[in-house]
């Protein structure tokens, strides 16, 4: 029969003996509709996929409101990332974008030999898109925006948003990855995809690894002009995609029930965190939208991340250049952000 919880499981990738709020993992797990759809089709994996690949292809462009040659699938949105970061350095090598932000892309182009601009943080530590377009000149190549940010949880208004990419994608072209989007209070009302329906020289990038919780299955996407996605996509879908994977990613998408009520758990989740940052008195970054809080806990990351090990909770481990002090921390089941509160008011007390 179905099974009906995700643990206990066999393998480390699920259980490591310590809660894991650690990579933004979403803790609830898949629709069980998608677990179940996968069920039925785990005798079917002797062909490729491509004709799957087109059938989710259609059902993401109409649901984004884009044409199915603007969509790219692949397994996770990381390839899409780096793919991207080595499109940088063949189409002019220049790439801007904030500091304290998702590293796929800038650390990828970096790596690549890209040039990096990374803007500061605005005062209230969104992203500044007035000083990021301020940097923007005829020689970028493109401007990466993460919305809502990792690590920051941060939105930048959608309106905003819109007009900076209207106006900055005349200069270069505008990166935008939504992959946290569907856990924003305001989702669908913050969605870009417009963008590229309307023609902008825009990417939008999603994934399922977050409010679908398959990160462990891979499958993401983006949206882009047809001519790069016909280049581009042709590359980074060579092989074809996970084929369980587009099976779940289609039933998911269909189990609206499931999203609305994921959301509602993550937000519960999250204003746990931020109530105990308040409590503690310890600085954060304002109006989280992700399933993660970033805070200031007034000690180096490392130090931070060692001692709640020590309580048994597993948190980010890793740092953002200039914030030191400041650690992120994803929300995990019911059980599991209550272990952490409990874990950070003996760590910071
Ligand atoms: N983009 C952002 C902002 C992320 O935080 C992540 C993962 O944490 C990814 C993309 C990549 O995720 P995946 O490859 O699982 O789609």
């Amino acid at each position: 029969g179905m099974p009906t919880e995700h643990f206990p499981s066999a393998t480390p990738n699920v259980n490591d003996g310590l809660v894991r709020l650690s990579s933004n993992e979403n803790a609830f797990g898949p629709s069980k509709k998608a677990a179940k759809a996968m069920q039925s089709e785990l005798l079917n994996l002797a062909r490729y996929t491509d004709a799957t690949v087109d059938v989710l292809a259609k059902k993401i462009a109409k649901q984004e409101g884009v044409l199915p040659e603007q969509v790219v699938i692949t397994n996770g949105s990381s390839p899409i990332l780096f793919g991207y970061a080595d499109w940088i350095t063949k189409n002019g090598n220049k790439l801007v974008t904030s500091m304290a932000t998702y590293e796929g892309i800038p650390r990828g182009a970096e790596f690549m030999g890209a040039d990096v601009t990374y803007v500061p943080l605005a005062a209230d530590m969104t992203f500044d898109l007035d000083a990021i377009e301020a940097a923007v000149t005829e020689d970028t190549t493109a401007v990466y925006v993460c919305n809502p940010n990792n690590p920051t949880g941060s939105m930048v208004d959608a309106a905003k948003l819109t007009a900076f990419a209207k106006r900055v994608s005349k200069k270069a072209q505008v990166f935008i990855d939504e992959a946290y989007i569907e856990m924003s209070d305001a989702y669908p009302a913050n969605v870009q995809s417009k963008l590229v329906a309307e023609g902008h020289n825009v990417v939008i990038c999603r994934t399922f690894s977050k409010i679908h919780a398959m990160a462990g299955q891979r499958l993401g996407y983006a949206i882009m002009p047809a001519e790069q996605a016909t280049s581009m996509g042709r590359l980074l879908r060579m092989g074809g995609v996970n084929y369980l994977a587009l099976v779940a990613g289609m039933a998911s998408m269909d189990d609206h029930e499931n999203l609305n009520v994921m959301r509602k758990r993550i937000k519960i989740e999250r204003d746990k965190l931020i109530g105990a940052a308040e409590a503690l008195g310890q600085p954060y970054a304002k109006h989280p939208q992700g399933n993660f809080v970033y805070l200031d806990t007034g000690m180096p990351h490392d130090k931070f991340a060692e001692k709640m090990k020590a309580q048994g909770i597993k948190v980010v481990g890793r740092t953002w250049p200039g914030y030191d002090t400041w650690s992120r921390i994803s929300v995990g089941t019911p059980a599991e952000t209550d272990a952490c509160v409990k874990a950070l008011k003996v760590v910071l007390a």
